[in-house]
Order: structure tokens, then C-alpha cells, then sequence
């Protein structure tokens, strides 16, 4: 598998519990960004390989709000610099109220097959608090759009135990998203990010974070309910029709190199080395060289705890064939207690996590690290 991944790093508004790197100031600069984002691939094809890739992903930040002309430049560099396969997933992340026919005829235009749309809920008194910019009618309009043009991979978000959200508004989420025909959900708990607005909220004491046991009803509610309607659950936060899960965001989990390109994109040579773009806009298009960033280069613990960590994220679990000797006895040692509680199993020679211990999977996770 060869991936890239395409960041496009601006915003209309702020969401207040978002921590990716984006701006909403910036959009002026968003012909010279492309122009940036072109050099940088023509520069780092060759970081994999090049006539074969399998998988592309634009995402932000919010790639829908790029004029024409500027995503069939970046397809342009694309063709000229990559061979995508003839059955390539190629993934573009899209707001609800961005999503019109116009826009529709442009995705037409390329290569694009799959959109994931950043719905969270539909609940339009909490998309108003958490700052989206769309409504619960948009979202369903969108999904209709899709389908209209003839785009059948479909990926809903969605966001559980946010601020003022019942175990009644997640029922109708989930059965909303379900019920519009799509092929593919991720549903995340909220979590509170250090340095956004929402975090600050919670600091101050404006807002409480939700209830656990309710955290963990509604993640209940969501396996039951997708199970019900076909979807099958391959990661812990992602659900989709069989055949459908996103082949891009698996490589991350199975550790296939990918290339990023763009501010505040990471790359992974599929060995040990990790790259990051530096988060900054302005640098990165100046560069004369290569685009600022940092080499990780990583030591086989943390090889180790990175291989535990993304595969015991997915339903398959972690293959202990694959890790040295040394490291399955030390895994197998800290696991034990956890298969005794029934939170761990091990299948055909995969150790992974059961529907109790999905809930408790960050603690677990940490625990089977090295440090
Ligand atoms: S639109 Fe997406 S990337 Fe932009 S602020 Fe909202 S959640 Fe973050």
C-alpha cells in the first residue's frame, strides 16, 4: 500500500473544540499554498512509491472550501507526478453547507470517490454551541447531493458526549446517519483538547464533561445499532458497510508508508522514520528548499509501543507473530490480567480488545507500552 495524505489547512470558522492545524485568517493565501503544496510534491515523490499509489486523502481544515481551479491544479500535479491504481480510494474531507451541485460538478471532474462529511450531530442547537457553520437539514441535503452525482462511498463524523447532549439526541444521530444510505461512519467521543475554546470552557466551570456512565451507553448504543444495520465495526471509533472501510485511514493502523504533504502534515516511511511538516502557513510556502519539518526516527521501543498502539486500536487486534520474542512474552505478561477480566482475548494469535475493554482501551493501551 502507498498512501498520500493532503492537507489543506484553512477554515471559514473556528470549531471550539478543534486542535487540527488550521486557520481562518489565511484564505487569501490559498493560491500560493497550492502552488507550495505543487513544488513539495514534485519535490517528495519519490518518499514512496510513486507508480503506485493506492490511496488519497485530502482532508483539513476544510478541503471543500477550495475554489475549482486550485483542486484540478493539485490533480494535475498529481497525475504528472503519481500513478494512482485503477481502484484507488480517493477520500475528500467536505462541510455539509459546502456540498451544493456546482460543487459536485467540479469533484466530477477528478478522480474523487469518496466524501467524508463533517457532520458531529444533527442537533442543530449543539452544532450552533460547538461553533459548525452548517445545520441538520444541510447534512441531509448533502448526503442526497452525493448520491444524486453519483457518489455512493459516503462517510458521516459524528461526536458523542458533547456539552448538553442526551442518550435521545445520540439515538437520533445515530439512526439519522444510519438511515441516510451511507456506507461508512466514524463516531468519536468528545475529548477536550488543551488550547481550545472548549477546553477553556471547561476549565472555567462553564460547561461539565459528560457523565462516564453515559459516555459508555451511548458508545454501547452505537455497536448495537450499527451491528443491527450491517455496519461492521474495524476500528475503535469507525464502522462501515462490508468492503467499505477507508483503506486510507488503515494504513495508518497497519503502519504502510504514506506521504503528506502540506503545513502541519506527517509522513511515515513505513520503516522507523516519521516526518512532520512544521504547522505554518507562511513558512511553508516561502520555502526556497524543502518545507520546513522534524525527522523522528524511531528506536525500537518506540516501535514497539506504536505497533501496540494503532493494531490494538483495530477489531483484528495486535498479530503476535510480529513481534520479537522478547516483545510478545513482555505484551503477553501485562495483558494476562486483562484477559482474565475479559477486557483482552487473544484469536488466532491476534491479542485484541473485547466490546468491555473497547471502553477502557486508552488505559489498557498505555499499560501494554514500554515506557
Ligand atoms: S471545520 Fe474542521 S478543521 Fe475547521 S475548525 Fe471545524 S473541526 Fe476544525
Amino acid at each position: 500500500m502507498n498512501s498520500i495524505y493532503i492537507h489543506i489547512p484553512f477554515c471559514q470558522s473556528r470549531c471550539i473544540y478543534c486542535d487540527f492545524y488550521s486557520t481562518t485568517h489565511a484564505q487569501s493565501m490559498m493560491a500560493s499554498y497550492v502552488q507550495a503544496l505543487i513544488r513539495e510534491m514534485s519535490r517528495r515523490k519519490h518518499y514512496i512509491e510513486c507508480s503506485r499509489v493506492n490511496t488519497l486523502y485530502i482532508g483539513g481544515g476544510t478541503p471543500s472550501l477550495l475554489p475549482a481551479e486550485l483542486l484540478s491544479a493539485i490533480f494535475e500535479a498529481i497525475h504528472s507526478n503519481f500513478t494512482l491504481t485503477p481502484d484507488a480510494e480517493v477520500t475528500i474531507e467536505a462541510n455539509p453547507d459546502d456540498i451544493n451541485n456546482d460543487w459536485l460538478k467540479n469533484i466530477s471532474q477528478t478522480p474523487i470517490n469518496r466524501i467524508s462529511i463533517g457532520t458531529q450531530t444533527f442537533d442543530d442547537q449543539i452544532l450552533n454551541f460547538i461553533g459548525r457553520r452548517h445545520n441538520a437539514k444541510q447534512t441531509i441535503k448533502a448526503v442526497d447531493a452525493c448520491k444524486q452525482a453519483g457518489i455512493t462511498n459516503i462517510s458521516l463524523d459524528l461526536i458523542s458526549s458533547l456539552p448538553g447532549q442526551t442518550m435521545q439526541h445520540w439515538q437520533k444521530d445515530v439512526d439519522l446517519a444510519l438511515s441516510l444510505g451511507i456506507t461508512h461512519l466514524s463516531a468519536y467521543t468528545l475529548s477536550y483538547e488543551e488550547g481550545t475554546k472548549l477546553y477553556q470552557m471547561l476549565i472555567n466551570g462553564d460547561i461539565k464533561e459528560t457523565d462516564e456512565e453515559l459516555s459508555r451507553q451511548m458508545y454501547y448504543h452505537l455497536l448495537n445499532t450499527t451491528e443491527k444495520a450491517g455496519f461492521q465495526q474495524y476500528e475503535i471509533s469507525n464502522f462501515s458497510l462490508p468492503g467499505q472501510h477507508s483503506r486510507h485511514n488503515s494504513c495508518y493502523w497497519q503502519g504502510t508508508p504514506y506521504l503528506g504533504l502540506g503545513a502541519g502534515a506527517h509522513s511515515y516511511d513505513g520503516i522507523r522514520t516519521r516526518r512532520a511538516n512544521l504547522p505554518n502557513i507562511k513558512a511553508y510556502i516561502n520555502a526556497t528548499d524543502d518545507v520546513p519539518h522534524d525527522n523522528e526516527i524511531l528506536n525500537d521501543n518506540e516501535l514497539y509501543n506504536e505497533f501496540v498502539m494503532t493494531r490494538l486500536r483495530t477489531t483484528l487486534g495486535i498479530p503476535l507473530d510480529k513481534l520479537t520474542a522478547n516483545d510478545r512474552q513482555y505484551c503477553l505478561n501485562i495483558a494476562n490480567p486483562y484477559i482474565e477480566k475479559k477486557l483482552l482475548s487473544v484469536k488466532n494469535n491476534h491479542l485484541h480488545l473485547t466490546k468491555e475493554g473497547i471502553f477502557i482501551s486508552n488505559d489498557i493501551i498505555s499499560d501494554l507500552m514500554r515506557s
